[in-house]
């Protein structure tokens, strides 16, 4: 297995009005994310989560410590601008809100929005276009106007963008957070696509435990630190850790939990209702 990403004591502050404390977004962090893994992280807002995201797309460069992008050191004073250039064009980006990823008038346009600016030729483009379209199952919007598409569908249009430029790491900031239920599983099954068959490696920034839960392994974040890191169930199975950094758990887990406070004898960890419900149920028939 090789390495994507890997953070050495990573630090960064916002500069601040002259006089007031720097404060500190991110303190001394570290960790690696292997190649073709899915990393959900969680955290309180204010926690960290984006700061970690500009920094592993060198949009914004540490203070302190350093950014290894696949074995190579980003944070050396040798790094050129070309070297960054580079590099940034093997992580893509998502965001929250669909409407300000979106720049063209005409969904296959918005997808060769990238792919153009490379310099491809334009059959290299029709493609790529026509392959990201498929992907995100958005094919028979390609003449569409994206305005008059659901929220859903245009973060998956803005995804299509990203997958044209054939980026081999992805981090998606909230993406889901603006969307409506059909729109967050529309696009979380397509992140999880993106990941298990075009093995991909993606960061995933949520706030729901139910896509946490579908990560190989979770990062949780709290006040610039890193508080919790392993699969999901070692992660979920500690529900006061995460509860006392301001963070939900996921409702099988919460459920599980108040059985066990009624001397229930389960296990915690179990994040889908029909396991839920066998737990729960055999607990009770060994009363
Ligand atoms: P999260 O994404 O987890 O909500 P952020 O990384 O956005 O957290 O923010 C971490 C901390 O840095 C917060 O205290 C936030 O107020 C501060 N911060 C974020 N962006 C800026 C900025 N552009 N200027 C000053 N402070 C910022
Ligand atoms: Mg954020």
């Amino acid at each position: 297995m090789s390495e994507c990403f890997r953070v050495e004591n990573l630090s960064y502050s916002y500069p601040t009005e002259e006089g007031a404390a720097p404060h500190r977004a991110l303190d001394h962090i570290s960790f690696s994310v292997e190649e073709g893994s899915f990393v959900a992280i969680l955290g309180h807002n204010g926690s960290g989560k984006s700061t970690l995201a500009k920094m592993l797309s060198l949009i914004l460069f540490p203070d302190e410590g350093s950014v290894w992008l696949r074995g190579r050191n980003m944070s050396t004073d040798d790094i050129t601008e070309e070297d960054v250039l580079r590099a940034r064009r093997e992580v893509g980006m998502a965001f929250q809100n669909p409407d300000n990823q979106i720049v063209a008038t005409v969904v296959e346009e918005d997808v060769a929005f990238g792919p153009e600016n490379l310099g491809l030729p334009p059959e290299e483009i029709r493609r790529r276009v026509d392959e990201a379209l498929a992907m995100v199952g958005m094919t028979e919007y390609a003449r569409h106007a994206p305005h008059k598409l659901s929220g859903g569908q245009k973060q998956r249009v803005a995804i299509a963008g990203i997958i044209a430029m054939r980026r081999s790491c992805i981090i998606f900031d909230e993406s889901t957070a603006m969307l409506d239920p059909v729109g967050r599983r529309e696009v979380m099954d397509i992140i999880e696509k993106l990941n298990r068959e075009e093995h991909i490696t993606v960061l995933h920034i949520t706030h729901y435990m139910t896509e946490a839960v579908r990560a190989d392994r979770v990062i949780v974040m709290d006040r610039g630190h890193i508080l919790m890191d392993g699969t999901p169930r070692e992660v979920f199975s500690q529900p006061e850790k995460l509860w006392a950094a301001h963070l939900d758990v996921p409702q099988t887990t919460e459920l599980l939990y108040a059985m066990r406070q009624h001397g229930l004898d389960v296990q915690l960890d179990i994040f889908d209702p029909d396991e839920c419900a066998s737990e729960i149920a055999a607990a009770i028939s060994r009363r």
